[in-house]
Parts: C-alpha cells; sequence; structure tokens
C-alpha cells in the first residue's frame, strides 16, 4: 500500500488519539477505565488524552451523580455537534443538499430543483452557490463545516474526486474536488451514489456488524454496492457493482450499453411495467387493462399490486426471480450471502424478495450456507445519509495514510 506515514512519535499520537476518540464515539458514555480495558492504553495515557480532546471540543464530560451502587464514575461523551458535513445527491431533475452532524443526523435540507438534461457546468453553480450559503451560515454559527460529500451516479475517480462518466446525467469528466476547492478549502469526497448509499447501510442500517454483503438497487437501473471485508469495493476505475449488465439471457433483449440480454432489461421498472401492461391486455379484470405505457408508471403498477391487481403482481413476481437469477453470479462470484435490497426493492418487497430468494437458494453456495434477502432499513433518506458518511468514515478512520484527511493527522 503506497502513501503510508513514517512511523513517528507524531503517527503514535494520532493513531493513540483516532482509537481513544473513536471508543466515545461508538461506545459513549464510557468511563476512562472501560477505554482503558476496551483499548489497552495504560489509564494515565488515556486521562492525558482525554484531556486534550476536551480542550479541543471533541468529547465532554458527564456530570458525576450518586447511584444505588454508590458514586458513579465520571463518563466521557462524544460531541457530535463539534462541525457539521454538507452533502450532496445529485439527481436528475435536482440536487438534495443535506446538514448533519458527526453521527450522522441531519440537522437541515435544501433541495434545488434543475431542468433534466442541463449541462454540469449549469449544477455545478447550483452546488457552489448553495455550499457558499451553508459556509457563511454555518460559520455565522461559530461553528465548521468539515467535509463535503457528493453521491452521483455513474463512474467516479473517487481518488481525484472525478465524474468520470454518467450516461443518465450525460457528463464527462466533472472535477466536483477541484472546483469546490477552488472556492473554499475544504475536503471533499465524491463517489458513486449507490456506494454511498451503501455506505449509510453499511454504518447506520441493515449493515451494521456485516462484514461482506451486497446492497442491490432495484429501480430505473440496477446496480449493486459490494462490501467486502468490511470496505467498499470499487474495481479498477470505480465501476465495480454494474451487476445490471451482468448477462441473463443469451442474445437476449439488447440494452443501451451494447450488450444483449442484460439482466437490466428483465428486472428494471420498465421491465415491470412493460411485463404489466402486456399481460394486462388480455386480462380485462386487471386496472392496467387497456392502458399504454405513456399512461402507466412504475408507481401505477405498484399501487394496483396492492390491490391485489393479479397482472401488476405477476409482472413484479417475474422481475424478482429475474433478479435472483442474476444476483446467483455475483453470490457466486464473491461468496457473499447476505443481499439488501433498496428501491423497489423495499416499496415492492412482498411481490419481488419472494422470488428473488426462490432464485438465490438454488445458488452453488446455498448447499453450504442460508443466503439471506433482507431489505434496506435506511430507504429513501439512504441516499441522502449516505453523502454525508462519505465524509463522516474518511474523518475518523485511523490516520495512516498521507493523502487521506482525518481528524488527527499531524
Ligand atoms: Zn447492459
Amino acid at each position: 500500500m503506497n502513501g503510508l506515514r513514517k512511523g513517528s512519535k507524531a503517527l503514535l499520537r494520532d493513531l493513540n488519539k483516532t482509537l481513544v476518540l473513536n471508543e466515545i464515539r461508538t461506545k459513549g458514555p464510557i468511563s476512562r477505565t472501560e477505554i482503558s480495558q476496551n483499548t489497552g492504553l495504560s489509564l494515565s495515557s488515556i486521562t492525558r488524552i482525554a484531556d486534550q480532546l476536551i480542550k479541543e471540543g471533541f468529547i465532554y464530560e458527564e456530570g458525576e451523580g450518586e447511584s444505588t451502587g454508590g458514586r458513579r464514575p465520571i463518563h466521557l461523551l462524544f460531541n457530535q455537534y463539534y462541525g457539521y458535513i454538507i452533502g450532496i445527491k445529485i439527481e436528475v431533475r435536482k440536487v438534495i443538499f443535506t446538514l448533519s452532524n458527526l453521527n450522522g443526523e441531519i440537522v437541515a435540507k435544501a433541495i434545488k430543483e434543475y431542468v433534466k438534461g442541463s449541462s454540469s457546468n449549469v449544477v455545478m453553480d447550483i452546488i457552489l452557490n448553495e455550499i457558499r450559503l451553508w459556509f457563511s451560515k454555518v460559520n455565522g454559527e461559530g461553528k465548521e463545516i468539515l467535509g463535503i460529500g457528493i453521491g452521483v451516479s455513474g463512474i467516479v475517480d473517487t481518488q481525484n474526486g472525478i465524474l468520470i462518466n454518467s450516461s443518465l446525467l450525460g457528463w464527462n469528466n466533472v472535477s466536483f474536488k477541484s472546483e469546490i476547492q477552488r472556492i473554499i478549502d475544504v475536503p471533499v469526497i465524491v463517489d458513486n451514489d449507490v456506494n454511498a448509499y451503501t455506505l449509510a447501510e453499511m454504518m447506520y442500517g441493515a449493515g451494521k456488524n456485516l462484514d461482506n454483503f451486497l446492497l442491490v438497487e432495484c429501480g430505473i437501473g440496477i446496480g449493486a454496492g459490494i462490501v467486502l471485508n468490511g470496505e467498499i469495493y470499487r474495481g479498477e476505475f470505480g465501476g465495480a457493482g454494474e451487476i445490471g449488465h451482468i448477462i441473463l439471457e443469451k442474445d437476449g433483449a439488447p440494452c443501451y450499453c451494447g450488450q444483449k440480454g442484460c439482466l437490466e432489461r428483465y428486472s428494471n421498472e420498465e421491465f415491470i411495467v412493460n411485463r404489466a401492461l402486456e399481460l394486462a391486455k388480455d386480462n380485462s379484470n386487471s386496472i392496467l387493462h387497456n392502458k399504454s405505457n405513456e399512461q402507466v408508471w412504475i408507481d401505477d403498477v405498484r399501487e394496483a399490486a396492492k390491490y391485489g391487481d393479479k397482472v401488476a403482481i405477476k409482472a413484479y413476481n417475474e422481475a424478482g426471480y429475474n433478479l435472483g437469477l442474476g444476483l446467483v453470479s455475483a453470490i457466486n462470484l464473491f461468496n457473499i450471502s447476505t443481499i439488501i435490497m433498496a428501491d423497489e426493492g423495499v416499496q415492492a418487497e412482498e411481490w419481488l424478495t419472494p422470488n428473488v430468494l426462490n432464485a438465490v437458494t438454488n445458488s452453488f453456495f446455498s448447499r453450504y450456507i442460508d443466503i439471506e434477502v433482507k431489505k434496506s432499513e435506511l430507504g429513501n433518506i439512504g441516499w441522502e445519509l449516505g453523502t454525508v458518511a462519505l465524509v463522516i468514515k474518511e474523518l475518523f478512520q485511523v490516520p495512516l495514510y498521507k493523502d487521506r484527511f482525518t481528524l488527527y493527522s499531524s
């Protein structure tokens, strides 16, 4: 691994400080003795580090009180309001700005709409304006913004903060990081939106305590966040997780990506709508009978399914089974046993998931382990939470690398 800091007193000091801060952040209220037991650091070291952290405002003490067992030891707590994070989620018609504290609790939000198909310059201006506004507001209150996270659909060079390509937005080579840092000197992390969502699920949702899982987004597209050994796997150039383009059918339906028979064509929203309409042609009892795909959106099919419309339910069931077949390839490739479903996977869970499960339980590894398919715990908020999680994860990581920012890096 390149970019490792050299061994030094400063490195050791930063490491110990991060270790103590993370104990307090994730387990607090916690006593100095407990931190010492958990970390192996001496009580005198803990006391010295805690004093510094209190002085710097990262933590605070909880007032001592009497309990039935006698005097209660003083506990240390993390100050989640030490600073704030701006999260930016870019969608096809709007940009969602989220302000969160250091525990990922959202304290403010703004939505700025733009015309679909706008250039990246137009959207960049919206972003820069909003960032200026939020900085002056937060700084005016005597607080600091510690970083900006951006989630965007497409292939992202996370190292340099550049969106290389987004077929959804029609943008190429957008240097979010350098554009933002031209107006304001703050760490900026850019990542693919599904990866950001996956990170949120890993830190705050159904992926907590899981070292390996696949987060599957089923919507207009089919994509996945891949978590391996507790880290998001990005691949050679940030494009990992394009499971929607696993080939499901030899010489099947053409896909916009240039291949034929892609999974996406057999399980995305468009498939569900078109399949439901096709089935409805021969079923006069269906709410969707005699309708065209200009009149019917995925929400209409979902509503129909809720009312028990057999045609709508069948379309979902088929999409679920197809999705499951595609997922078998991912499961076999990574030996992953947990699938977390997002988007339609949450909203239409009852008609999709059982069939996904049906398909994956016939996979190679299901002979050895139970494969679990569960739904996202975060739902739609995961998209926004993910953008701030990108920064929070960096801030509290072990400060081992020269080129990555943390709260403690001398
Ligand atoms: Zn494709």
